[in-house]
């Protein structure tokens, strides 16, 4: 089963993947997330893709499909994953063909998460990570037991860098000029399903429709 998320910037991909997850068993990969690892890490790729990041832009597709394709190389993958945040616009998507096609899958469906525009800041603004575990909370919706403090390893919880207004902006702004395009892209393809994205328990009872328990 592979199962690409699309959504804008605080849509809930992450959310659902995690539920995805654990339904399916399959792996979550997450472009941000490789990132965001490789910057804790201090790699060379972390450094650069945090240029990027921190203005809210797209890392450089080059990059971004390098470290797509091999995740992809890695045997986890066997029995399916879930795409979280890739691709992102049309050359990505085609880069992905590529790389499906070489390993002979198919896309089982692509479920575009439908946020309303207004909710987005909302929860992107409220959104706290846990600076150790990536465990991700948000200050009305899901608070931490204790202030400020992971539920799961104790270590602070801090807001994203690029959590901050003006970048979050910036990145529904690209959102809206290149990742949308992707909901035609596949929805030719015939591929595409529709989710409302409102609150994480609905949009998981239309997932499992989509894609059965
Ligand atoms: P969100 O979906 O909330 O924007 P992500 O964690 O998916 O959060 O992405 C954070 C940042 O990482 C993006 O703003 C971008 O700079 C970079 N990034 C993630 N995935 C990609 C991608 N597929 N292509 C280019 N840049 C990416
Ligand atoms: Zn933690």
């Amino acid at each position: 089963m592979i199962i690409i998320l699309l959504g804008a910037p605080g849509a809930g991909k992450g959310s659902q993947a995690e539920l995805l997850v654990k339904r399916y068993n399959i792996p979550h990969i997450s472009t941000g997330d490789i990132f965001r690892d490789n910057f804790k890490n201090e790699t060379p790729i972390g450094k650069l893709a945090k240029e990027y990041i921190d203005k809210g832009q797209l890392v450089p597709d080059s990059l971004t499909n390098d470290i797509v394709r091999e995740r992809l190389s890695a045997k986890d993958v066997s029995n399916g994953f879930i795409l979280d945040g890739y691709p992102r616009n049309i050359n990505q998507a085609e880069a992905l063909d590529k790389i499906l096609k070489r390993f002979g899958w198919e896309i089982t469906r692509v479920i575009n998460i439908a946020t309303p525009l207004d909710l987005l800041v909302k929860r992107i603004s409220g959104r706290r990570v846990c600076s150790n575990c990536g465990a991700v909370y948000h200050i009305e919706n899901k608070k931490t037991k204790h202030e400020g403090i992971c539920d799961i390893c104790f270590n602070p919880v801090v807001q994203r860098e690029d959590d901050n207004e003006q970048t979050v902006l910036t990145r529904i702004k690209i959102y809206e000029e290149q990742t949308k395009d992707l909901i035609d892209y596949y929805n030719e393809k015939g591929l595409l399903s529709n989710v409302s994205g409102i609150t994480i328990p609905q949009t998981d009872k239309e997932v499992v429709e989509i894609l059965g328990e």
